[in-house]
């Protein structure tokens, strides 16, 4: 697939992140975060969490590594406010400069905020895969149109909601639902400055394998392991500690399999475990203390991609609306049900995506 076709697909809405929880059940923590939370990885590393921006729109976590140099960031929030509510914690962690910024790939919740981090430090450099940089090139415009209309349908759909004073079912609004509402309207009209002000700052540094830095007594290695959720993914792995940022490639507590490679993601996931990590800071969702959860995920896209290549064995076109009711992905789902059965519609969601991606990988084969 061209990375006109894959950005074109997802600006559509295939991925849509602007798009989710707002047409989605969003109850999993990968889709709906309402609490800022810091965790310290270990001395100097740190990842944190983001409340959600408006209803339906994510950020992707952020990791912070501060040497006895400087400083290296993994992501950088879907909006200015976000990255620059980072910027002033990572002042308080450390006087050190931000030296290097990785987008970890090209969604607007991972890169967005990067302007935020060039004001306050002149000397930084954005690095990314190539892929990354090109495919940002494409989507800035379009994203942050998108995103100007949601808000700006939000802000809409509250105002009258406010001046009725009831639901649009006609019902009217309690006072815990107003006040929601009230704090809708005032997200929509924070996102729609915060937008106006964007300015797409795309990487300073390229590359298609990855390198090695050296914060100051702490080795920082930046790569793309393969591609799995983007033509571009990258992670960064700090092997002294063995924390691993692995942005998109893995979301948890479900994975955003909306867009991407499957059974390339297979291996790609593959490579990940096999750095052996004891922490690893998923793109989204809380951070994971073992690799269970990732080999659960390689499981989840080999049984899908498996089912749908036999489908394609046993005939020549097979029925994409058939498979989507009939690819078994329990062992996945009745794990994820047992912690928190409420996100099971987000889960099939996800799942009804993967299949379509994984059918036309296998169509194209
Ligand atoms: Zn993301």
């Amino acid at each position: 697939m061209s990375l006109n076709r894959l950005a074109s697909m997802l600006l559509k809405g295939a991925l849509g992140l602007g798009c989710l929880g707002i047409a989605l059940p969003a109850r999993a923590d990968s889709a709906q975060t309402q609490t800022r939370v810091v965790t310290r990885l270990a001395e100097g590393i740190y990842a944190i969490r983001h409340v959600d921006p408006l209803p339906g729109w994510v950020h992707g976590n952020t990791t912070v590594i501060i040497g006895t140099r400087e400083v290296l960031v993994v992501d950088a929030c879907q909006t200015l406010e976000a990255a620059r509510e980072d910027i002033a914690q990572i002042q308080q962690w450390t006087k050190l400069p931000v030296r290097y910024l990785v987008n970890s790939h090209w969604h607007g919740d991972h890169w967005e905020g990067n302007q935020a981090y060039v004001e306050a430090y002149p000397g930084l450099a954005t690095l990314a895969h190539r892929d990354t940089a090109e495919l940002m090139t494409q989507a800035g415009p379009v994203m942050k149109r998108d995103a100007l209309k949601d808000a700006q349908a939000l802000i809409e759909r509250s105002t009258q909601a406010l001046a009725s004073g009831t639901k649009r079912d006609g019902s009217p609004l309690n006072e815990a639902e107003r006040r929601r509402v009230e704090q809708q309207a005032a997200q929509g009209r924070a996102m729609v400055v915060q937008l106006n002000a964007f300015q797409p700052q795309r990487p300073t540094l390229t590359f298609s394998e990855g390198l090695t830095l050296d914060l100051g007594g702490r080795e920082v290695q930046v790569f793309h392991p393969g591609r799995g959720n983007t033509a571009g993914d990258v992670v960064v792995f700090v092997p002294k500690e063995r924390i691993l940022a692995a942005g998109d490639l893995i979301v948890q507590p479900v994975p955003y399999t909306f867009d991407g490679y499957p059974s390339e993601w297979i291996r790609t996931l593959e490579r990940l475990v096999a750095l052996d990590p004891a922490v690893i800071v998923p793109g989204h969702g809380d951070v994971l203390r073992d690799t269970g959860y990732v080999l659960r995920l390689r499981d989840l896209l080999q049984t899908v991609v498996s089912q749908v290549r036999a489908a394609f064995g046993e005939s020549l076109q097979p029925d994409l609306e058939a498979l989507r009711k009939t690819v078994d992905a329990k062992a996945f789902k009745e794990q994820l049900l047992a912690a928190d059965p409420g996100d099971a519609p987000f889960f099939d969601y996800a799942l009804k995506e993967l299949i379509a991606l994984a059918y036309h990988e296998a169509k194209a084969r």
